[in-house]
């Protein structure tokens, strides 16, 4: 721009600024009442930026492998109809008894807070007609699940899933990739996943146990607490997943479901085995794993790090199973073959946590540093901050800050090779000071030259 009009465009804007009317000062200002602070609300979190390096690496390794298997991604809604995961997940659940997040709107709608996403990705594949498509449907998704269960370690109220589904086909083989995939995305992560695996059978060899399991443990029933009691009318095989004492020691000698599998149900089971034995997936036999949500058919695990296996169902890591009959309760097609798994990436990211010391994982610093003196300074260094960035340079600043000593002690303090100075007298010789950040030596250089001056120090 030739020099006048850029001096009368100057010119223009001071008048603009000078238009402004002076702040109004306020006489006798009352002082002002001291105001609480928000609470996060019990059992949710923050994820601070010095932890999403670690989260990176989870989501990648989970996006690279799901892909790499062929799944594609799939975003449902947080808030779905509340019938989904009463019909879903089960009535009689825990999750459906006391953990969901439940609302009402004003129009009377009854919506819920996911807390859970196999119900929803399959809701997603008959609500838009997927069976029409070459099946099976691969589908994976990522996000936010919410239960109001008691907060604890590694029990948030809100928590982040990554799950796989795999819909549309029956085979054994496709239970085995399902626990194949979610073992790799841990061993890509340089955690040793164990896998506890079980078949539950069909709905109806499931109806017989459950006879059994209930005169088991009602001939014991004064071990039981209270809430295994309540479980044994309305959910008996969830008392195989109890915490409670009593249960825990009753168990041991508990009618076992694989007794009641019929032929199929036994055979598939075997294949699945069989399959994962082929691939080197490493498995312990549960005769007890049940898992929390009705929908499951055959095939359920649970998979743990192999140095916290001992610790049970709270260190899971993830799980997950087959779910044929889950189309139909949904008022999809009957007996859809389905399996899916779902990996708890907060207790995954807190396993990476500690097994690198809980040190912070630290970002890459920019090499570069741009500091600037005076407010022609300024402007100048937010256009070479984007000349560098265009080409490549990473580089950060502290344009906030007017002295160049505070400026420094910023530029050390993230690591900077090298800082580019710009001041009131750089810009109008159309220079720049390029400083060594650790010898201290400085020289000038040329305005238009900083990016390749940069380069060939790089
Ligand atoms: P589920 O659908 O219950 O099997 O959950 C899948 C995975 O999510 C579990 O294996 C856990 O790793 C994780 N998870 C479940 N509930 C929570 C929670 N309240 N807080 C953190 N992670 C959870």
């Amino acid at each position: 721009m030739p020099t006048k009009k850029k001096e009368k465009k100057e010119e223009q804007k001071e008048k603009v600024v000078a238009k402004k009317p002076a702040e109004k000062k306020v006489v006798g200002e009352v002082p002002k009442k001291k105001i609480n602070p928000i609470s996060l609300p019990r059992g949710m979190r923050d994820i601070l930026p010095e932890d999403q390096l670690v989260w990176d690496r989870v989501r990648s390794a989970c996006k690279t492998l799901s892909d790499a298997y062929g799944f594609r991604r799939i975003d449902t809604p947080i808030v779905e109809d509340t019938n989904l995961f009463v019909r879903g997940v089960g009535k009689h659940t825990d999750i459906v008894e006391k953990e969901m997040y439940s609302l009402e709107t004003e129009g009377g709608e009854k919506l819920t807070l996911r807390p859970e996403g196999t119900a929803s990705v399959m809701r997603a594949y008959i609500s838009n007609g997927m069976f029409n498509q070459p099946q099976p449907a691969k589908l994976w998704y990522m996000g936010p699940m919410f239960r109001h269960e008691r907060p604890q370690s590694g029990r948030y109220r809100q928590f982040q899933t990554f799950g796989c589904e795999v819909i549309g086909e029956k085979d054994p083989v496709l239970d085995a990739q399902i626990i194949l995939l979610s073992w790799l995305i841990l061993k890509e992560l340089g955690i040793k996943g164990i896998v506890r695996i079980n078949s539950i059978g069909t709905p109806e060899s499931r109806s017989a146990y459950k006879q059994v399991l209930v005169q088991y443990f009602r001939s014991h029933r004064s071990k039981l607490s209270d809430n295994d009691k309540r479980r044994l009318l309305r959910n008996p095989l969830r008392i195989l997943d109890s915490k409670d004492e009593g249960a825990i020691e009753l168990k041991v000698d508990a009618p076992q479901i694989v007794d009641w599998l019929d032929d199929t149900s036994k055979a598939h089971f075997m294949r699945v085995l069989e399959y994962l034995d082929e691939v080197g997936v490493p498995y312990q036999l549960d005769p007890y794993l049940v898992r929390g949500l009705d929908y499951y058919s055959d095939t359920v695990y649970e998979l743990f790090d192999e140095e916290e296996a001992d610790e049970r169902s709270q260190s899971a890591l993830g799980g997950g199973g087959r779910y044929d009959g889950l189309s139909e309760l949904l008022g999809g097609r009957e007996e859809t073959g389905a399996v899916g798994f779902g990996l708890g990436m907060d207790r995954i990211v807190s396993r990476l946590k500690s097994m690198a010391g809980d040190e912070p994982v630290k970002e890459e610093e920019a090499p570069v540093f741009i500091a600037q003196l005076g407010e022609a300074g300024r402007k100048r260094s937010l256009a070479v901050f984007e000349e560098l960035r265009l080409a490549g340079i990473r580089a950060s600043e502290a344009f906030g800050k007017e002295s160049i000593k505070a400026q420094m002690e910023v530029a050390n303090r993230r690591g900077a090779k090298w800082a580019v100075i710009i001041g009131q007298k750089e810009v109008l010789d159309g220079t720049a000071i390029l400083r060594d950040m650790d010898s201290g030596s400085q020289e000038i250089i040329d305005a238009t030259k900083i990016v390749r001056e940069l380069e060939k120090k790089l």
